[in-house]
């Protein structure tokens, strides 16, 4: 049936939203999107994760004629898409190195078939030509590439392959194009449209706000007793990730939070892929895992329930920390991304940044992305308007940061900073932050004493600030480029250009107050959906009839319902049939399949 033009698509988009996809209306930019593929229009959409990218790209693939080709980085994150659009009763399939050759030729029967809406293939397979010659004979609905800004050499999820996806608009120049990536920043715009050739897409920006999230960024004292002061505090019993930089310290980090009574597993690529599947597995359809995981636990985890993001690690740039923070709260409910940052992260990254393999250019790149990470650690004001203005939005203070909340006092260090570097100069260049407060403060260790240190004329003129206070001018000092560290004469603080005018003098340096030992910002809050006692017995029950058709169908436990969907039953306590279809996540399919025995579970 062809389509009556732009509005008419729209009215049938809407349609099949409510009931293919049971939500009762679309978000932010979703439907512009969709009614300008429709029409055949090419499209980049830059939006948060968890904005809704997905239904950009599968309304137009049901409402136009042929089937859309996915194409998807990350095999799990097909598997789960597909088993999710099951659900939904659409026709969708996918194609990638985990099927064996029996289970890819019936898929691709399938499709030559036009027996499918969707395909995801992995981009390595999608320009083999044999993939090609079939994609000639089929009718072709769309090509959604997602996670687009794999096409970026200097983005932090370059992969090849993508490369070669403008070969896609060459061969197939009639189908319609939509790329879909949660990296705004204009360069990686500019690389995707440029490398995919996308010149003539309509680009749809979304905010890039998340609400919902509340961001705090301490000073890393005790990182470990910190974040186990942040769970309990905050977060017991709450499905939530810890980042850590280095698999070792995953698997230390995850091991102490378990003895702490905490359900914690590690995550990291030096386990072996069936540890690592079963714990993923266990995150998905358990309540109340915290995963402690390296960044290659990521892509591909779709739990809208992650009550809290946490860094023990500095990350490399804002788009890394935007990318793993926004993995908490994509339920929209209230949710926490904290993360624990000091001197020894700034080292730790400027050295890997230093060491590295890549060019010049690459490293200059990298420089300023980290420096861009460290303005926000370092600001006094709203983190938000930080994060915001580096995607190129502007807005006002959040309310709903640490810098907002208590906002942080600064002082003038001028004085400080002049014995900080006067300390660096005086004994060489050749020492770590942990000598030379030792060296200010007067501490006559054997270190000190070896050196002759103690007989320096800065030896003791910084004893008016204790450890944490020269830590964080040591810090700062650094993120703000008056010393850096020299990774020849391991981490040793050296000065810069930009120290000469503060040593004589010439310029001030304001700086942040430690906080205050007090325990703030993070207050307890009440769980996620307030119920009263009664319901709550109805929501376990709920959840519990869940995991039996989670385990029965071998799926899991979110693509049956989301937990605020049950959450909306339990409340709401609907019952006829009618009245439950009109919940959000319940569309006609579902409702099918599930409606009578949730009503059942209702009246009993
Ligand atoms: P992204 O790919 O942008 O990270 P998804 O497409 O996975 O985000 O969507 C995130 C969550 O938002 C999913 O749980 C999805 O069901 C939900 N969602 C998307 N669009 C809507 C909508 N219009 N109304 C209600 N929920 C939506
Ligand atoms: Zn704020």
């Amino acid at each position: 049936m062809a389509m009556q033009g732009p509005s008419a698509a729209a009215g049938g988009a809407l349609e099949l939203l409510r009931g293919t996809f049971g939500h009762p209306a679309f978000r932010g930019p979703q439907e512009a999107i969709v009614s300008h593929l429709v029409s055949g229009g090419d499209a980049l959409v830059l939006m948060p994760t968890g904005g809704g990218k997905s239904l950009c790209y599968q309304l137009p693939a049901l409402l136009r004629p042929g089937t859309a080709l996915v194409v998807s980085p990350l095999i799990a994150l097909m598997r789960d898409q597909v088993t999710a659009l099951e659900q939904l009763g659409v026709r969708a399939a996918f194609l990638n190195s985990s099927l064996d050759g029996r289970a890819a030729a019936a898929v691709e029967r399938s499709f030559a078939a036009g027996g499918l809406d969707l395909l995801y293939v992995a981009p390595e397979r999608l320009v083999m030509p044999r993939m090609l010659s079939l994609l000639e004979e089929a009718e072709l609905a769309l090509f959604a590439i997602d996670e687009a800004h794999c096409v970026s050499q200097w983005g932090h999820d370059f992969r090849p392959e993508y490369l070669q996806l403008s070969i896609l608009h060459e061969r197939f120049p009639q189908v319609p194009r939509i790329a879909l990536t949660a990296t705004a920043d204009p360069q990686t715009r500019a690389e995707i449209i440029a490398r995919l050739a996308l010149d003539e897409a309509r680009v749809f920006v979304s905010s890039f706000d998340r609400p919902n999230i509340r961001y705090t960024i301490v000073d890393k004292a005790e990182p470990r007793a910190q974040l186990l002061a942040f769970i309990r505090g905050a977060h017991y019993g709450h499905t939530g990730i810890v980042y850590c930089l280095s698999r070792r310290k995953v698997d230390e980090t995850a091991a102490f939070l378990a003895a702490q009574g905490i359900k914690a597993l590690p995550y990291h690529a030096g386990l072996d892929a069936e540890t690592r599947s079963a714990h993923q597995a266990r995150f998905q359809d358990e309540e109340g895992i915290v995963m402690v995981a390296t960044i290659a636990f990521g892509m591909g985890i779709d739990k809208a329930e992650v009550r809290f993001v946490a860094h023990l690690d500095l990350p490399k740039s804002i788009e890394g920390y935007y990318q793993e923070t926004g993995r908490a709260g994509r339920d929209g409910e209230p949710a926490d991304a904290w993360m624990s940052y000091g001197l020894g992260d700034v080292v730790q990254q400027r050295r890997m940044i230093d060491q590295s393999e890549g060019s010049e250019d690459y490293k200059r790149v990298s420089v300023a992305k980290l420096d861009a990470l460290l303005g926000l650690c370092e600001t006094a004001g709203c983190r938000r308007v930080r994060l915001l203005d580096y995607f190129g939005e502007t807005s006002t203070p959040c309310g709903n940061c640490d810098t907002c909340l208590e906002p942080p006092e600064t002082w003038d260090a001028g004085e400080a900073a002049r014995k900080a570097l006067s300390t660096v100069y005086r004994t060489g260049q050749r020492f770590g932050a942990v000598h030379l407060i030792d060296v200010l403060r007067g501490k006559a260790t054997d270190r000190v004493k070896s050196w002759n240190h103690d007989q320096l004329s800065v030896f003791g003129i910084g004893a008016d600030l204790d450890d944490s206070e020269w830590r964080s001018v040591f810090r700062q000092l650094t993120a703000l480029g008056f010393l850096r560290p020299d990774h020849e004469a391991y981490g040793a603080l050296t000065l810069t250009e930009a120290s000469r005018p503060v040593l004589k003098g010439e310029t001030g340096v304001e700086l942040r107050r430690v906080a205050q030992k007090k325990r703030s910002g993070t207050k307890r809050r009440g769980p996620a959906t307030d119920l009263p006692a009664a319901d709550a017995a109805l929501l376990d029950a709920l959840k519990a009839w869940r995991g039996g058709e989670a385990r029965s169908q071998g799926v899991p436990a979110y693509v049956i319902f989301h937990d605020r969907t049950l959450a909306a039953i339990a409340a709401l306590r609907p019952d006829t049939l009618e009245a439950l279809g009109t919940l959000d996540g319940i569309g006609q399919k579902k409702l099918e399949r599930y409606g009578e025995a949730i009503l059942g579970l209702l009246a009993g």
